[in-house]
């Protein structure tokens, strides 16, 4: 096991993974398996009453899953992982893991559409309910609060804004009422560890920077192992209340008992949600995105290094409205990327051309090297109008509160040459400037 701090060599060698135990094999091997062959009939029903660890139904657990789970804990500076079959899975188990009908909990605004759906609309439908608090002031989260508030949610480095989370802000705030920081990390991993600022769960679309590549889609929760779910049984009632779905178990105090860690978000996740409603990680895919996450802080530092020069070029076009980058916002909001981000400030980089809608309809459909899809995190560079496709499902109001004007373009800067990545988006500036032919009759 490695006791590296270094992202670049935890990404290789993190958690107990150093050969297959099984043939010895180097490179983390698939597990095409739905189940496990049990010892003994004693040994099975350990397992399931969790008076002992290891295989039941790849539905719960998988040894590729595995490997993944520990490497992204440990990059994490978490104590558990459980992985899923999306990041939008990983978002709804989040909330689910600590609130029940009836309950409520407050989002940060600046959100991914896809998270403003699941938790304005189908969590509605479940009796959960969302109160929005603008990060501008932390203390938005505290005035949203009742004796119903579960957790707050957030993204680290949420898109279009790219406005970085006050993490330890909020998770202070959260800490003094027992409500645990649950974050999204999906735009930031590698350059910042929320873990270590005081949020108690991170979650991340592993289909983006982690993976890398665009080939595949995953998600996964991990447990900080930060956090006292027994401090407040009124508070966290899923965690200090019999589970009847498991016997009676009390998550909060029976696997601290178990397993000896702080780990009860995590073991709550994988025997009650995954076992309940499904979504694992496909092996196939968890060893897909362990083949990206093996380079992704080398990437990460090419994807940054690239956003940085890509920022530089854009804010001196004269085709250029406004350029939005973490770094570019004054105040205590840019001061935040320098307090939570170290090793660069994202790939992520919002422009708004001159000439609005447009302009920016006219500058996509010049991207020669960019390509034009509705992703994040991939190695190539990326583009996407956002009002009319990632959040076209959202209001005008909720479009504002989120960022996103109607001008707006999003760039996932890739990994390319940065003068290939510069050229590319100098002509296609140079052409949303142009007027358009009109036909001749
Ligand atoms: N969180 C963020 C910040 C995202 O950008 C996305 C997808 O774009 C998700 C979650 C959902 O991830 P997935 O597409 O893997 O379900």
């Amino acid at each position: 096991m490695s006791k590296s701090k270094n992202p670049e060599t935890i990404a290789l060698h993190g958690g107990e993974y150093r050969s297959d135990p099984a043939t010895t094999a180097v490179a983390v091997p698939i597990y095409r398996t739905t189940s496990y062959q049990f010892n003994n009939t004693g040994h099975a029903a350990n397992l399931f009453a969790l008076k002992e660890f290891g295989n039941i139904y790849t539905r719960i657990m998988n040894p590729t899953n595995d490997v993944l789970e520990k490497r992204v804990a440990a990059i994490e500076n978490g104590l558990a992982c459980v992985t899923v079959g999306s990041g939008q899975a990983a978002s709804t188990f989040a909330i689910l893991n600590v609130c029940q009908s009836g309950d409520n909990f407050v989002s940060s605004t600046d959100l991914y559409g896809g998270t403003v759906n699941l938790f304005t609309h189908t969590l509605k439908k479940l009796g959960i309910e969302v109160r929005y608090a603008d990060p501008s002031d932390p203390k938005n989260f505290e005035k949203a609060i009742d004796d119903k508030t579960r957790c707050f949610y957030a993204e680290t480095l949420p898109n279009p804004a790219l406005r970085v989370f006050p993490i330890k802000e909020v998770s202070d705030i959260g800490r003094k009422h027992n409500i645990p920081l649950i974050m999204d990390n999906t735009a930031a991993p590698v350059i910042c560890k929320p873990l270590d600022h005081g949020a108690a769960v991170v979650v991340h679309s592993l289909t983006k920077f982690i993976g890398g590549h665009g080939t595949v889609i995953g998600g996964c929760l991990v447990d900080g192992g930060n956090f006292d779910w027994t401090a407040d049984p009124k508070r966290q009632p899923l965690f200090n209340e019999p589970d009847m779905s498991y016997g009676g178990a009390k998550w909060g105090e029976v696997v601290p008992q178990l397993t000896g860690a702080n780990v009860s978000f995590a073991v709550r996740a994988r025997v009650c949600l995954l076992r309940d409603l499904g979504a694992p990680l496909a092996p196939d895919n968890a060893w897909g995105i362990i083949q990206g996450l093996e380079t992704a802080p080398l990437r990460m530092k090419q994807h940054c290094s690239n956003a940085e020069k890509a920022v530089d070029f854009l804010t001196k076009h004269k085709n250029v409205e406004r350029v939005i980058y973490p770094t570019l916002h004054k105040g205590a909001v840019g001061d935040r990327t320098k307090k939570y981000f170290s090793g660069g400030n994202g790939a992520l980089v919002g422009i708004e051309v001159k000439g609005g809608v447009e302009a920016g309809k006219k500058f996509i459909e010049a991207l020669k090297m960019f390509y034009h899809v509705a992703n994040i995190g991939d190695a190539r560079s990326l583009a996407i109008h956002p009002a009319t496709t990632t959040h076209s499902q959202l209001t005008e109001e909720e479009l504002l509160a989120a960022g996103v004007t109607p001008g707006y373009i999003r760039l996932s800067i890739g990994i390319e040459h940065p003068d290939d990545i510069i050229a590319d988006l100098k002509q296609a500036l140079d052409a949303s400037g142009k007027p358009s032919l009109k036909a001749v009759s």
